[in-house]
């Protein structure tokens, strides 16, 4: 992500809490929108954000509502809530509530979900005493207000994100039905990626005087890296990696793999071939991911292995290469990966493998970056994309049975431990395989996105 170099964090005065959880999730300097909206939001205004996932939104919202919290801390009332966030996705909801409990660990806060998809009874339950903040999809909140879980008159901060999604999937009544019981004396802030006629009308209709800040969108991150794609067997990709990091002139390398067990059979295969790597991902704990951290900025590692959460946060000049090992199957996530090098003014190089089954991947990516990323090829013929799209199919089942050739018991784990971590959302992140959403549906990103 292309980051303003203009102000650092602590320049916003935001309250000590904060910006000690800032400095370990290693956010030094604000992107463009949230140096733009953080003042405007500290200072009460509506607030028009016209913003992609991946610009750090999120963070240019929740940031500036943490600090009013901590300032004016509250003893919730029952069954209320003083910071509403809607969200049209479990998935994006999820992600808001994680960046939340992230950045206000620090704070004595209460946060929840209220998303569809799962039993109502321990929302019901989370409301009962009231919490700070609460993210929702706005079916769920309907339905939770219809029977009287929950009361909206102490509503403080209404936060509208990914307003035109919300129109697209059919949402305007119940947010109209919502907004109708907030209080008039609230502060909203709408955020959306496009803002066609339609969603101009309803930020008309529920923001007061409304400050604009707007940031390019994320597809544009990609202009200043070289990209290529190497089409690959899925075996030879441990070779390939080594044959790349050997002939490639590298001050540091970013591998991405999409699974944790992925990252370690990396870190052990550069091993054998005598290249020093670290991996960080969620089964380090915090002094081994600190520690391969600063061997990779101190140039000592010259090679990091990471899954995308892992990679969250990870905020090191010089990376000259990122290497995607796997191919992300969220779209918005190849640039973020990639997004990695070429920092602060420098160019960088990103190098993709892409094997048979990620195909389908690669073809939503390159819609949109809309652009043809320059291929080299090991295998003699890319797929059509739709034989590829139904070979990659983000389900468990789908891969393995139907291709002539008997998978070792192994093999079959990792496959299941991989597409046990594809979200099939297309944007809204990695929420995925967040331990978050594990933890608390069970069943992580297998199924399909349900905004009610
Ligand atoms: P968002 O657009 O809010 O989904 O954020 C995209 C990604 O950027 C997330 O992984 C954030 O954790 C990360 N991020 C947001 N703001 C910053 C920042 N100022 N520095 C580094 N990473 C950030």
């Amino acid at each position: 992500m292309k980051v303003s170099l203009l102000t650092k964090f602590h320049d916003f005065g935001l309250a000590e809490p904060i910006t000690r959880a800032l400095a370990q999730e290693n956010y030094v300097t604000p992107t463009p929108i949230q140096r733009d909206a953080i003042p405007l939001v500290r200072a009460g205004r509506d607030l028009i954000g016209i913003a992609q996932t991946g610009t750090g939104k999120t963070a240019a919202f929740a940031l500036p509502i943490l600090d009013r919290l901590a300032a004016r801390p509250k003893p919730s009332e029952k069954k209320t809530c003083r910071v509403l966030v809607l969200s049209p996705t479990r998935e994006l909801s999820g992600q808001i509530l994680d960046s939340f409990r992230t950045y206000g660990r620090h704070l004595r806060l209460t946060s929840t979900l209220a998303i569809g998809g799962v039993s109502m009874g321990k929302q019901v339950r989370a409301l009962m005493h009231g919490v700070d903040v609460l993210v929702a999809t706005p079916g769920r909140l309907l339905d939770l207000v219809r029977s009287n879980a929950l009361r909206l008159g102490q509503v403080e901060v209404l936060v509208l994100d990914e307003a035109d999604r919300m129109l697209d999937m059919g949402f305007i009544h119940d947010i109209r039905a919502i907004v109708a019981k907030l209080p008039v004396a609230r502060q909203t802030l709408f955020f959306s990626a496009t803002m066609p006629r339609e969603v101009e009308t309803l930020a008309g209709q529920m923001l007061r005087e409304p400050a604009r800040v707007a940031v390019t969108p994320v597809a544009s991150t990609a202009e200043r890296i070289a990209q290529r794609i190497i089409h690959t067997e899925r075996a030879a990709k441990p070779a390939l990696l080594v044959e790349v990091l050997k002939a490639e002139h590298i001050d540091r390398a970013l591998v991405f793999t999409r699974t944790k067990h992925g990252a370690d059979k990396v870190v052990r295969g550069l091993g054998h071939a005598g290249i020093a790597a670290q991996a960080i991902h969620g089964n380090k704990s915090q002094g081994q991911r600190e520690r391969a951290l600063a061997e990779f900025r101190s140039g000592r590692v010259r090679t990091l292995v990471a899954t995308d959460i892992a990679a969250r946060g990870i905020d090191v000049d010089g990376i000259s290469h990122v290497i995607n090992y796997d191919l992300p199957n969220i779209p918005e996530s190849y640039v973020h990966r990639i997004g990695r090098t070429a920092r602060a003014g420098a160019d960088g190089i990103a190098i993709s493998f892409c094997d048979a089954e990620e195909a389908a991947f690669l073809c939503d990516i390159e819609k949109l970056i809309r652009t043809t990323i320059p291929a080299t090829g090991r295998r003699a013929q890319r797929p059509a994309p739709r034989a590829a799209a139904q070979q990659a199919a983000p389900k468990a089942e789908s891969a393995p049975a139907s291709r002539g050739r008997k998978r070792s018991r192994q093999q079959r784990r990792e496959r299941r431990e991989e597409y046990a971590n594809v979200a099939p959302a297309k944007s809204g992140g990695d929420i995925g395989s967040l331990p978050f959403m594990q933890r608390r549906d069970g069943r992580g990103a297998r199924r399909a996105p349900s905004p009610r």
